[in-house]
């Protein structure tokens, strides 16, 4: 049989954050299947990329002061903690702005182009009349068309997953402005979805039961159907889809159309082929070639947010552009915390990954805990901390783990470290475990891993059962039970052979330290048939894993330090620490304001005449018209910043500033105090 050639990806996370623990889980249960695959001998690649391109991230880059590009590698420095910290190990990481993304996204969209599919057309679009530019789709908020949810983005509501036009939008604002938006009109690029082409073979290939779950199919049949505008109007099966955005927009420039960029949805999914051919080309491989092998299969990993995009706008667009269409979109749902409570801030955060690697929090208990949970179908599933001490504490480590610690140290003390035979009861107890490989093989391979760990957990039960039926720590006290004993022993290590292939899928970093205890090759499925046999040589065995925490768990789901809102009545936060020395750079003095005068043509100044005890007078402009009249100055003392430079203004050169005193938000607390010092005080006189 000719090995399985698979690509695997999981959807592309928007580069303008760091992980959390939704990204984790889709990568946990995309990388637990990569590995079992491997364990069966397919040829996989599996890659991931940051999705670099849009508005938002053009935006928050400007905001930060950077260009995008070095936001986004900002970001994209910080994913490797996460990806090994949790043993997720993607063949690539890339980016959807780099070389191959906008060479296969412009060529994706020529062949479109050719086959008739794109088409231009001017719309009314949402124009933000105080930012000056077209507002970009996540930047639009209002009431959604479909469900009515308020606060929903331009582009899709993350309530009803309904994909419409900005426009469509009821009650829009502007997030960026608060402005309400106008409509004016731009050319934009359009993919002709409703083309009876594309919803022929949409039809087709989203319900021929081949590509997406039963359930997903459901969902997507709605899309089809009749579907009642805002305005009254129906429309029938699917609506043509806006490719184009205008400039400013970080993205990949459209060909022939300067200024018109590809929608960031566009280019995104073409993120993983770009991966891909990046991965290849780095190897030496070829990249065509690759893709024309019918034997390949294309795996995507996905959340069901973005189920449209993978379902119609993707398989459409690879279709239509002569491309291998994918063979398969695993959609999963979300993770919530303590039963989906909404996280407050008075009642704790989510589970933050970092933190909880950051705890010293084995990554593999995890691992399990989300196979444990996940069953390959679009459902919601929730971390409760209870639940999760009991699978690692009770399941794993009280009956997976102990297997081999109960039967370890006795083939080392007693036997040499080798293994015996295994009599009659053994054989039919691990022919029992051999049994089951074929029905978790296939739980693993229907993404079904809470069918694994739960038929694991069984045998588990059956083993120990058997040990504690057996005891070898009382065989280890009788005389001539030493053959029996060996027996027994021997029976729970090959046991714990199988059950951690079984497992190792879910928990690659135990499995690899049972291995070397175990002196074998990597476990590959086809091992399940074997046994380690009579006379086989074991290493000395070391402690597997760690029980969690009561401690932990409050640790991780704990409060950060109460942040002390600082009170800051100016408004301002206090400057950057500085040194005596600079301090002492500034020269004030006492001054007597011999003489103020109104400045013609100005509201705000006033032009005071000072006596620094220097022999002289100066002549200073201050903006405190709006405060002060100029008879309640004169004769007055303050203080005089005496050696700043002189500087030219329009009504005179200004000698010098007064001190006064203000909030930072002139506007809400208007008022500007000068200061006096307390009697005694002489023109001339240093203030240090
Ligand atoms: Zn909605």
């Amino acid at each position: 049989m000719t090995a399985r050639k698979i690509f695997v990806t999981t959807a592309l996370p928007y580069a303008n954050g760091n992980f959390h623990i939704g990204h984790i889980m889709e990568y946990i249960q995309a990388d637990t299947w990569v590995r079992y695959q491997r364990m069966q001998g397919a040829e996989v690649n599996f890659v991931g990329a940051d999705d670099a391109h849009g508005a938002p991230i053009m935006i928050a880059a400007e905001k930060a002061g950077k260009t995008p590009q070095e936001f986004v590698a900002e970001i994209a420095a910080g994913r490797a903690q996460y990806l090994e910290g949790f043993h997720i190990a993607f063949d690539n990481w890339h980016s959807t702005d780099a070389p191959e993304n906008h060479e296969l996204a412009r060529q994706i969209y020529l062949d479109l182009k050719a086959n008739g599919l794109i088409e231009t057309r001017t719309i009314e679009q949402f124009f933000d009349p105080e930012k000056n530019m077209f507002l970009p789709d996540r930047f639009i908020k209002g009431e959604c068309p479909r469900c009515h949810a308020k606060d929903q983005y331009g582009d899709n509501c993350e309530v009803c997953s309904a994909v419409y036009a900005p426009t469509e939008l009821i009650e829009p604002y502007s997030a960026l402005s608060g402005a309400k938006p106008v409509l004016r009109s731009s050319e934009h690029f359009f993919f002709k979805l409703s083309d009876p082409r594309c919803v022929e073979f949409l039809q087709e290939w989203t319900q021929n039961g081949e590509h997406v779950q039963p359930e997903v199919a459901a969902k997507i049949r709605e899309w089809f159907g009749t579907r009642t505008n805002p305005d009254g109007t129906t429309s029938e099966g699917l609506d043509d889809w806006d490719i184009s955005r205008d400039a400013p927009y970080f993205g990949i420039e459209i060909p022939d159309a300067p200024g018109k960029y590809f929608y960031v949805w566009l280019d995104a999914p073409v993120g993983y082929l770009a991966s891909l051919k990046n991965l290849l080309e780095r190897r030496g491989e070829d990249y065509e070639a690759y893709m024309a092998d019918p034997r390949l299969e294309q795996v995507h990993f996905i959340g069901k947010d973005i189920i449209t995009f993978h379902t119609l706008f993707w398989p459409a667009m690879l279709k239509f552009s002569g491309r291998k269409t994918p063979t398969k979109i695993c959609v999963h749902g979300f993770m919530t915390v303590n039963n989906g409570e909404k996280m407050s801030k008075s009642r704790g955060t989510g589970l933050d990954p970092l933190k909880y690697l950051s705890l010293g929090m084995d990554p593999e208990w995890l691992r399990y805990y989300l196979g444990a949970k996940l069953n390959g179908r679009n459902e919601d599933i929730d971390f409760n901390p209870e639940d999760f001490m009991a699978r690692v504490n009770a399941d794993l480590i009280g009956k997976y783990v102990n297997i081999a610690s109960r039967a370890a140290g006795f083939i080392a003390k007693r036997f040499g470290g080798r293994l015996g035979e295994v009599g009659s009861d053994g054989q039919e107890l691990l022919a029992a475990l051999r049994g089951q490989s074929e029905a978790i093989a296939a739980a693993y391979e229907a993404r079904d891993t809470a069918r694994v760990a739960r038929d694991v957990m069984l045998l588990c039960d059956r083993v120990n059962a058997y040990v504690d039926a057996n005891r070898p720590w009382e065989l280890a006290r009788q005389e001539g039970m030493e053959e029996r004993l060996h027996d027994v022993c021997t029976t729970c290590i090959e046991a714990f052979r199988l059950l951690t292939l079984y497992l190792k899928p879910m928990l690659p970093a135990v499995a690899a330290q049972v291995e070397t205890f175990l002196q074998v090759p990597p476990l590959a499925f086809a091992d399940a048939q074997s046994l380690l046999g009579a006379g086989h040589a074991i290493g000395a065995y070391q402690h597997l894993m760690q029980r969690v925490t009561a401690e932990q768990l409050d640790a991780l789901f704990a409060l950060p330090e109460p942040v002390v809102e600082k009170v800051l009545p100016g408004g301002e936060d206090i400057a950057p620490t500085i040194t005596i020395d600079d301090f002492a750079k500034i020269d004030l003095r006492i001054a007597r304001i011999v003489d103020c005068q109104a400045v013609q043509g100005s509201t705000k100044l006033l032009q005071l005449t000072l006596d620094a005890g220097e022999g002289r007078t100066r002549n200073v402009l201050s903006g405190i018209a709006s405060m002060y009249q100029p008879e309640q100055l004169t004769g007055k003392l303050t203080v005089l910043v005496a050696n700043l430079a002189p500087r030219k203004m329009k009504f005179g050169v200004s000698e010098g500033m007064v001190l006064a005193a203000s909030h930072a938000d002139e506007k809400a607390h208007p008022g500007i105090y000068v200061l006096e010092p307390f009697p005694g005080a002489q023109p001339g006189m240093r203030v240090r």
